[in-house]
């Protein structure tokens, strides 16, 4: 990544140009929007971009895996061929990388395929710290102990069924059932 001006968009040949999307360097293709990103970027790349994506589209836009478009690509910056590999295991996105350089080649459609993905995993992150949060606060409604025990025996005594357990536990079943009554 340090050849600023020499690296050479790897789908369209257009030279790649440095800069920062907020505060993450990339090198963005002019041409066809393709960007190169250090490897360890790329959630963070994620977190800010899918906020910007959900200005524009909906979370629940739906998605197609993208045709895989077969070509392998070479590293713009040392030549190797980059690996392929599917973006959270699936096969939606397929992801270019470069071992040597820890670089990763993004398409724009497979960074938007990756926004909404991300973004829809923040959302159901969301929602299930906000039903915690719910679940707390009605404890808090209910922090009257007895309506939580009455609850607790009410349980114990449609559940409980007089002799079902082992011998060992005789003594304790009729001390249980004494309890009950
Ligand atoms: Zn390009
Ligand atoms: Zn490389």
């Amino acid at each position: 990544m340090e050849r600023i001006n020499t690296l050479k968009c790897p789908r369209c040949a257009k030279t790649l140009q440095s800069g920062v999307y907020h505060t993450i360097e990339i090198y963005l293709c002019s041409g066809c929007k393709g960007m190169l990103i250090k490897q360890r970027n790329l959630l963070r790349m994620l977190q800010i971009f899918s906020k910007d994506l959900m200005q524009i589209i909906d979370p629940d836009y739906p998605i197609e895996p993208l045709s895989d478009i077969g070509k392998s690509l070479f590293c713009p910056s040392c030549n190797a061929e980059m690996e392929n590999y599917g973006y959270m295991g699936t096969d939606f996105v397929k992801i270019d990388s470069c071992r040597n350089c820890k670089v990763l080649w993004l398409d724009a459609k497979e960074l938007g395929v990756m926004g909404l993905l991300f973004a829809r995993t923040e959302q159901r992150r969301r929602r299930s710290q906000e039903r915690i949060e719910q679940f707390e606060h009605d404890l808090d409604k209910t922090s009257d102990a007895t309506i939580l025990s009455q609850a607790a025996e009410k349980c114990l005594l449609t559940g409980f069924i007089i002799g079902s357990a082992t011998d060992t536990f005789g003594k304790s079943i009729s001390s249980v059932k004494r309890f009950l009554t």
